[in-house]
């Protein structure tokens, strides 16, 4: 059964006393998926990994996240930059990409990305952004041509091909780190320093603030990431104030991007927790905690997201203008250079 969003008078209250006062009026998420269940091929997909995501939104379109979006922030005008949903193989990528440059089409103000295969040649990627107009790639770590999703470096799941093809085009890369050091590892530092100078044209998203979830990671890469001109970074799913604050501290906050990570993530019940160097999800169907002095309800993701945001913006003193950059005008202005390169 299709999950309906909705919210309890404990969303209510958390978005009334905490958030509504934070978000501004117009907000342009960097980071959110549309999918089809059915582009999962897994002949197994039910009891697979992605089962909770499909089973609880087998059709993530822009309606749905309209939906969400006039839910968890009413009365703001939103819009994205979308891509599609990166399941593991196999996954019918021509239909994902098919639907997402479709979605992406019934507003003019935001923007696509091609979900892409390490396997596809640079002829495949050129004539897909030609056909849909795709401002760039989402490449993801399941994709490794090593087999290895964890500890995978950047061009096992990019690569260096594709990279030339965002370098002729000036396009963007979305892009979610690999390896336990995440952007701490010293080959995903090496890495990026040496795609960002071969191919200056390409412009990196660092989705999940370089896969940042606790400060320790961003403090310690961030000095390094701060000298790449031509990255940026989203917030998407990230729950710490710490982490957001050490990544605004070291690369400045007009790099840093609100993204959603809807759907699922953002409209999911639960937070990502950190403790030690560990990062986990913990939902209400996930933990064993005695919650039975206070409420025991979680709130969507989304909003431990944006409480996480709004500690991180008031420790570094920004001002209502660099949080209007934060939810908008930053990813507006980095869209709009790429579709002026590209005319589409
Ligand atoms: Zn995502």
């Amino acid at each position: 059964m299709p999950t309906a969003i909705e919210l309890t008078d404990l969303d209510r209250r958390i978005w009334e006393e905490e958030l509504e006062g934070f978000v501004p009026r117009r907000v342009f998420d960097a980071h959110s998926h549309v999918y089809r269940w059915a582009h999962n091929l897994d002949p197994a997909k039910e009891s697979g990994p992605h089962a909770v995501t499909g089973g609880a939104f087998p059709e993530a379109d822009w309606a749905l996240l309209d939906e969400a979006d006039r839910l968890l922030m009413p009365g703001r005008e939103v819009h994205r930059l979308v891509f599609g949903f990166p399941f593991s193989m196999p996954c019918d990528f021509e239909a994902s990409n098919r639907f997402t440059a479709d979605q992406a089409r019934r507003d003019p103000a935001s923007a696509a990305l091609m979900l892409v295969h390490p396997a596809m040649s640079e002829q495949d990627l050129e004539a897909e952004v030609a056909k849909h107009g795709f401002l760039g790639f989402k490449p993801y770590r399941f994709y490794s041509v090593t087999g290895d999703a964890v500890e995978c470096r950047i061009t096992d799941f990019l690569p260096e091909h594709q990279v030339r093809v965002a370098d002729r085009l000036g396009l963007l890369v979305m892009l979610h780190l690999a390896k336990r050091d995440c952007a701490a590892d010293a080959e995903n530092l090496a890495d990026l320093e040496r795609l960002t100078a071969e191919y200056p044209r390409v412009k990196w998203v660092l989705a999940h603030c370089a896969r940042s979830y606790f400060a320790a990671v961003i403090a310690r890469a961030g000095p390094r990431l701060a000298r790449l001109g031509s990255v940026w970074y989203d917030t998407s799913s990230v729950c710490e104030s710490d982490a957001i604050r050490a990544l605004m501290d070291c690369v400045g906050p007009e790099r840093v991007m609100y993204g959603s990570d809807d759907i699922p993530v953002g409209v999911l019940r639960g937070k990502y927790i950190t403790f030690g160097r560990a990062w986990a999800y913990l939902s209400q169907q996930n933990h064993s905690l005695n919650l039975t002095h206070c409420d025991p309800r979680m709130t969507f993701t989304r909003y431990e997201q944006l409480r996480a945001m709004r500690q991180a913006a008031r420790g570094l003193g920004l001002s209502a203008a660099q949080i209007e950059d934060l939810f908008c005008n930053t990813a507006e202005r980095l869209v709009s250079s790429v579709r002026r390169r590209t005319g589409s």
